[in-house]
Parts: structure tokens; sequence; C-alpha cells
């Protein structure tokens, strides 16, 4: 089946090949902003969740045929679901796998990260919020047990192992943690890490969305060019980033911008619950396909490839180009549940 294109507003042609795959709705963490306390959360059971044998069937005769080459594991925490390492093993090694990525909250990396490499795992995006253990343990709503030292190992386990590149990700709150973006940023001076700062995203959490909004990435890039200076970086990532430099330093800093910007004409994904909802756009919930039903109730692979691709068809008109700035939608899934 032939690969199926996009057409970009300038007409660039605009391929939608990079799947992000939720492996699992459970976090050990519960970040604010992710899963708000109180927000009810109904954890999917065992028996809700795509089984690795239905995963791996749907990523070879699904999504590699119709044009999908780039695949990030997330979730809920992907280190939580049961044979991770296994599913990483048996994605990597499917010939037409460009490239395979993690996005995890690194909480149980110090142990699992050679294992992810030699499993043939790569590249890492590991979630710190806050360099101080006490900001960071509020945002993750820790109950009690300071997690920071933990996740901090992590990180240090995952680049001694030669994870290549190591991104850090950063939700930037307001009155939160906005004002660690310099301490954050410093990072990648002497280190070969790349820190992303993301706008915070009113998904699932409007109230909390509501009282504290999200901070410009242009405000961030002033106060790091105040300090620094900054420069464009050479290197592109193959997602939203803008990709910055601090002039001499090892690493780079991407700005996600997607409640000051509408980057949505350059989208380039889709996104897999773990419960098997193919969704093809982040901010609205229009259009979701129910794969994991269709395939137990024993709908043909063929009629599987034909739906995606009506879907991929018509994703140009179901991207959220309408929206306005900072717009918030009402969304019934939280981004555990959705996969970030
Ligand atoms: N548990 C893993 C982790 O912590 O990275 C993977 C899942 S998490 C949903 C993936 C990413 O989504 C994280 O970097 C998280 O910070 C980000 N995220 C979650 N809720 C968000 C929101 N409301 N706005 C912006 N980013 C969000």
């Amino acid at each position: 089946m032939g690969k199926v294109l996009t057409l970009h507003k300038n007409n660039i042609m605009n391929q939608v090949d990079y799947l992000r795959i939720s492996l699992i709705d459970r976090c050990n963490f519960r970040c604010q902003y992710c899963m708000p306390e109180g927000a009810e959360l109904d954890y999917l059971l065992r028996q809700q969740l795509l089984t690795n044998e239905e995963l791996l069937t749907l990523i070879q005769e699904v999504f590699v045929p119709v044009g999908f080459n780039k695949f990030r594991l997330t979730g809920g925490e992907p280190l939580l679901r049961p044979d991770v390492v296994e599913l990483v093993r048996a994605i990597s090694s499917i010939p037409q796998t460009q490239d395979l990525s993690m996005t995890t909250n690194g909480f149980l990396l110090a142990r699992m990260a050679q294992d992810l490499y030699d499993a043939g795992l790569r590249r890492i995006n590991i979630s710190l919020d806050s360099l101080d253990p006490e900001t960071f343990d509020q945002i993750i709503n820790n109950r009690g047990r300071s997690r920071w030292q933990q996740v901090w190992e992590g990180i240090q386990t995952t680049h001694r192992v030669g994870f290549d590149p190591l991104k850090l990700n950063v939700v930037v709150i307001p009155g939160i943690n906005d004002h660690e973006v310099l301490d954050l940023a410093a990072l990648t001076i002497t280190r070969q890490w790349h820190v992303r700062f993301i706008e915070f995203m009113p998904i699932g959490n409007a109230h909390l969305f509501g009282d504290q909004g999200w901070v410009a990435s242009a405000e961030l890039r002033q106060r790091i060019r105040e300090r620094w200076g900054l420069t464009e970086s050479q290197i592109r990532g193959n997602g939203p980033a803008d990709v910055f430099q601090i002039p001499g330093a090892k690493g780079t800093l991407g700005f996600i911008s997607q409640m000051s910007e509408c980057f949505c004409d350059r989208c380039n994904r889709m996104r897999l619950s773990a419960d098997g909802w193919l969704r093809p756009c982040l901010l609205n919930e229009s259009n979701q396909l129910d794969l994991r039903s269709a395939l137990r109730a024993g709908a043909s692979l063929a009629e599987l490839r034909s739906q995606v691709s009506q879907l991929l068809a018509l994703k140009p008109e179901i991207n959220f180009k309408q929206r306005e700035s900072g717009a918030t939608g009402a969304y019934s899934r939280t981004m555990s549940q959705i996969g970030g």
C-alpha cells in the first residue's frame, strides 16, 4: 500500500509517519497537570489494554504498511508496562522501523536503561520539571516520599549507558517552576543534553490551567537570551520543537509552543492509546478509531489498513487549525490516558 501524504499549507508534502504509542495509562507519579488530583481516572483493566501481540500486529500489519516508520513509546509511564524491554526489542527489530524512542519520567531508568539500550532503544526523553527536589515532589504529588534523587540517578545512568540524544522535557507552569528556566537551560552548557520547554496545555486539567495558564516560549527565549545569548541551532528534530542553542553549549534548547503558536499544518503524528484508540489530533477528539474493538471483533487487517489510510487522508481537515491561540477545549481524557 502506498504512503499517504498530506498537503502542507505551503504545498510542501508533509508525511504523517510518526506514531506515539501509549503502553499503559497508569503512572507511578501523579503530576498535577497530567493527572490532576480529584480527576476521575478510571484506569484500564488489563483485558482492555492491547496485548503485546495485538500491538505488534497493528504496527507490522497496519501502521507500517500505511507509511508509519517512527515510533515513540509513552504512557502513563511506559516503564510500568510488563515486558516493556521485550516490546522494545520486537519494535526495534521490525526492518521498517526508522526511529524508536521513549518518553518516561525516569524513575525506573537507573535499573532499566541498560536493558532498554541492549534491546535497541537509543533515544529517550525524560520529564524533569524541576531541579529543586521540593518543587519536583510537589509537582508529581509524591505523597510523602521524595522521588527527585532517583529520577536524577536515572538521568545519569541513561547518559552513561550512551543514549543519544538524551532529552529532558520541562512543562513550564507559571508560578511553580518558571523561575527555574535559566537553571534548567544551563544544563545544556556543559552536557550534551537537550532541554525542551513545553507550554502547559489545558488537556484534562481545565481547572488547574484556568488558574495558572501558560508561559509563551518567546518569553522564555528572551530571558535566556538576556543571560547568555541564544542562536538558532543547526540541529533539527523531527518534531514541533524550535531548536536553539546557548552560544558554545554542548546541548540544545527546544521550545514546543503549541499554545502560543499553531503548528498543526506541519503535524506529522498520530497517537495510539493503551486501549487501542487511534487519535489523529491531540487537540480535539474527533474521528478517533477504536482499533482494539475492531481487531477483537474479527475485522481483517486489510479493513483496518483501509480505515487508517482514510483517517490519514482526513487528517489535514481534522488538525485543529482553526483554534484560537490558547483556546481551551473540553477533553474527556487526560494526557496520561491519551498518551502524551
Ligand atoms: N510518564 C511519562 C513522562 O512523565 O514523561 C510519559 C507520559 S507523559 C503524559 C508525556 C509528556 O507529556 C511529559 O513530558 C509530560 O510532562 C507531558 N504533559 C503531560 N500533561 C501535559 C500538559 N497538560 N501540557 C503539556 N505537557 C504535558
